[in-house]
């Protein structure tokens, strides 16, 4: 059987992060999670990062701001999954990810990179609005010094973080379900897909000894997870036994609101006004030089959206 790779995790105490790293040790990978010198103090992250080194990961250290240390650890492994922040409401950093790129292009050794995607799929989002496009545009020009530099590459569209999207019924600035009441975007009737930043995880660690995915954007679309905003409250109602109070917000509604928003906000609504008003998630079909996640490992058994918002209960 051919050894599994050796995994580094950048980013390893993110939301999305330390899920990868639990990943890639349950999948039997060794795995070097990235301790950045600059988190100094921080209790709570150095505290996951020993939790981490119990389960079995090797911590190292290293820094964006010293590309020696970058290029030394990359050299450890055969795999770098970058997981670095990219919400403007938490904090933005992908265009980082150059300095990594310049890193394992050094370093020569890697055989798979997974850069900070987990979202849309940016290659689709070149008329995407203004101002939520820089986090495509941010993430293209990453994707442009990969493929530049020759790395072998995969790239993750997660599509909706269930937490965000379901724990909130698709309204943006909520991540709790109400038990009385619902804003619809539009008619609520736009498809989307959610998926359990879990499985996210699960699937991407998957990909990344799978010669199937190398060069390649692997969506993550479990069928049974794509469903309107309507669907989703639909779920929520049979689950707590009761209907919610629904209203809904127009397309020019939403949109005057969200100018009058500050900028980390407005990037966040433009990326809600595409999914929901739009469905540029759901509106078109995987073609080539792509993949479909759940169609390629049907082993995997994913969390539905029904599964998931137990959780609210
Ligand atoms: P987080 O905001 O949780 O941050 C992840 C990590 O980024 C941090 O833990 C830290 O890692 C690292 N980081 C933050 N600031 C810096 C810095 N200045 N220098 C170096 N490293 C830094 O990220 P998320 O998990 O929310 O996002 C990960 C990816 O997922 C992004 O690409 C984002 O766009 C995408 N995403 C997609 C969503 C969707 O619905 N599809 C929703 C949310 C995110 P450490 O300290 O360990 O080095």
């Amino acid at each position: 059987m051919a050894m599994k790779s050796k995994v580094l995790i950048v980013g390893g105490t993110g939301y999305l992060g330390k899920r990868l790293v639990k990943a890639s040790l349950v999948q039997g990978h060794e795995t070097y999670v990235l301790h950045r010198e600059e988190i100094g103090v921080d209790i709570e992250k150095v505290q996951m990062l020993l939790s981490f080194k119990q389960q079995g990961a090797h911590l190292v250290t290293g820094s964006f701001n010293d590309h020696q240390s970058l290029v030394k650890v990359v050299k450890l492994v055969d795999v770098v999954i970058c997981a670095i922040s990219g919400v403007h409401i938490r904090s933005h950093q992908i265009l980082l990810q150059l300095r990594l790129v310049d890193a394992i292009k050094e370093a020569g050794n890697v055989k798979r990179f997974l850069p900070s995607e987990f979202g849309t799929d940016p290659a689709r989002m070149e008329n995407a609005m203004e101002p939520g496009r820089v986090t495509f545009d941010d993430k293209m020009v990453v994707r442009r010094a990969i493929e530049e530099a020759g790395i072998p590459f995969t790239y993750i569209s997660a599509n909706c973080f269930a937490g965000y999207f379901l724990g909130g019924l698709c309204q943006p600035g909520f991540i709790l379900p109400s038990r009385e009441q619902v804003r619809l975007l539009g008619d609520g009737n736009q498809k989307a897909i959610y998926v359990d930043e879990d499985d996210i995880a699960t699937y991407s660690i998957k990909t990344i000894d799978d010669p199937r995915t190398l060069n390649k954007t692997v969506y993550i679309r479990p069928p049974q997870n794509i469903l309107s905003q309507g669907e989703v409250v639909q779920i929520w109602e049979k689950l707590i036994g009761k209907e919610l109070l629904k209203s809904s917000i127009s397309e020019q509604e939403f949109l005057a609101i969200m100018k009058e928003q500050d900028y980390a906000e407005q990037v966040g609504l433009t990326h809600y006004y595409h999914v929901c008003y739009e469905g540029c998630l759901a509106n078109f079909e995987i073609g080539d030089g792509a993949e479909e996640a759940s169609k390629l490992y049907p082993e995997v058994k994913y969390t539905t959206v029904e599964e998931y918002m137990t959780r609210y209960l």
